[in-house]
Order: C-alpha cells, then sequence, then structure tokens
C-alpha cells in the first residue's frame, strides 16, 4: 500500500526496534540498585519502564518494598537527593551495556525499509537520554535500522506520558496532523505518549518489556505460555490507552493498512 493519509509513524527503541525484550534498562537498573544495597526484582525494574529513567528511578524508590528495605539499609527512606545520584551512577553502567543491546529486533529492517518506500517518515521516541541513545544509533544503523528523526526526553522538557517528544518529530519530519499519525510502542507509558499527542497508537507485545524476555527465552515457552504472557500485555497495553496491539513491529504492517483505511473514510483516533 503507498500512504496518502498516513504522514508518519512514531517509534520507540528498546523492546520495539531493538533490544528484544528490552533487557538493557533492566539489567542496567538492578545493578544501580544492588550496588546501593537494594537489590530489586526484574518485575520492580520493569514497572514504570518507558519514561525518562530518572522518573523511572523515582518511581522505583516510592515502591512499598523499595522503600522499607531503603530504610532499613540507609537508615531513611530515599530521598531526592537519592534518586539523582542514582540517576548519576545509572547513565555510565547503562552506557557501558548499551552497545550489547542494540540490534535491530527480527524483523525490523525489513519492514521499515518497507514503510519508508510506502511514503511514511519514520520518527522515534525513548526513555533514555540523548547521550544514551547516542551510542544506540548507530548499533541499530550498522546492522541496517534508522529512524529519519530521533527525539528524547532531556530535548523537550520532559518524557512519556508528555507528548513533546511526538510534537518534535513531528516538526523534524514535517509531518502533520498527529491525528494522522501512529505511536508504536511496548510499554504503558509508550500507549500514553500516543494518547497524550492524540495518535492512534499500537502496542507491541512479544518482543517488549511486558513480556520482558530475551529471545532465547521466548523460544523456550511452550505455545500455549506464549499466547498466555502475549495475552497479558496486550490488556495491559489495552487498559493504557492502545488502540490495537500486536506481537512485534513487523507485525504492524496490516493495523497500518487499516488505519489508512480507516482515515480515508473519515476516521478519527
Ligand atoms: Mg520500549
Amino acid at each position: 500500500m503507498r500512504y496518502q493519509h498516513i504522514p508518519a509513524v512514531i517509534l520507540d527503541w528498546a523492546g520495539t526496534t531493538v533490544d528484544f525484550g528490552s533487557l538493557a534498562p533492566v539489567s542496567a537498573l538492578q545493578r544501580i540498585f544492588e550496588a546501593n544495597g537494594v537489590p530489586i526484582t526484574t518485575a520492580e525494574a520493569r514497572e514504570h519502564m518507558g519514561v525518562l529513567k530518572r522518573d523511572q528511578i523515582r518511581s522505583i524508590c516510592a515502591g512499598r518494598r523499595v522503600r522499607d528495605e531503603w530504610s532499613g539499609h540507609h537508615g531513611q527512606p530515599p530521598s531526592e537527593p537519592d534518586v539523582e545520584r542514582l540517576f548519576t551512577e545509572f547513565l555510565p553502567r547503562q552506557a557501558e551495556i548499551l552497545a550489547e543491546f542494540s540490534s535491530p529486533i527480527p524483523g525490523v529492517r525489513e519492514t521499515v525499509e518497507a514503510w519508508k518506500a510506502a511514503g511514511l517518515r519514520i520518527g522515534s521516541t525513548t526513555g533514555y537520554t540523548r547521550a544514551l541513545l547516542d551510542a544506540v544509533i548507530p548499533v541499530a544503523a550498522r546492522d541496517g535500522y534508522s529512524p529519519d528523526a530521533s527525539v528524547t526526553p532531556d530535548e523537550v522538557g520532559g518524557g512519556r506520558p508528555k507528548p513533546f517528544m511526538c510534537y518534535r518529530n513531528a516538526i523534524l519530519l514535517g509531518a502533520y496532523p498527529l491525528w494522522r499519525c501512529v505511536k508504536i510502542g511496548d510499554t504503558p507509558s509508550d500507549i500514553a505518549e500516543g494518547v497524550n499527542a492524540g495518535m492512534w497508537t499500537i502496542g507491541i507485545t512479544r518482543t517488549g518489556n511486558e513480556v520482558g524476555l530475551s529471545r532465547n527465552e521466548w523460544e523456550a515457552l511452550p505455545p500455549d505460555e506464549q499466547a498466555a504472557r502475549e495475552r497479558v500485555a496486550a490488556r495491559r497495553l489495552a487498559e493504557a490507552g492502545a488502540r490495537f496491539t500486536a506481537a512485534s513491529l513487523a507485525d504492524c504492517s496490516d493495523i497500518l493498512d487499516d488505519i489508512e483505511r480507516r482515515l480515508a473514510a473519515g476516521e478519527e483516533p
């Protein structure tokens, strides 16, 4: 299909286009909390994924178990200076392990090439800062994935669920109106961002944070377990407002065709 009505799609990075299972941020978050005497679970590291990492660290610290354990270990609950220090420690840790987790997810390269050839512009948003994303971009590009634009929370005065990264992408891409554009991402905060920007939204299940498994772990699961995990992820994303869900980015082309037809028929998100 040649897209006449959708000018652009805006894609998330980890768990959507690169880093199957969104493993890099989880690993880095767990390492800094452990280094501060309060190890966190994978579920705690994943719960608030997708927002700017400083905000995510603050939310983890506000969780009851972490707060109690932190108080037990440090003599008082985590404070804003603690959040700031953890974020400062997080940045180099994340940068170290990022390159290792920045390969495109299977199908992304071919899918994005086809979308570009069909007339779509490709924007991107993330919970990473610019310094972190700049470690990801060349690795993904080397393996064949390059969006036309990328925007980070520190460039626009805040990350998800604020819609400002989408606004900036629209400007960089010359794409409007946003209600004709599509946001695709793997976390509830991705969906909130798209909804707040007035866009169509697609939530990604299998390769993303809500399923939260590496490709090998995923492939080792029996089919009924895979289906159950995808259903849970789809429900969480739908509850966040996702208009559609798909297993991976490569499964979104039919949905884009559907949105194109809906726009042609006068429908809005
Ligand atoms: Mg993500």
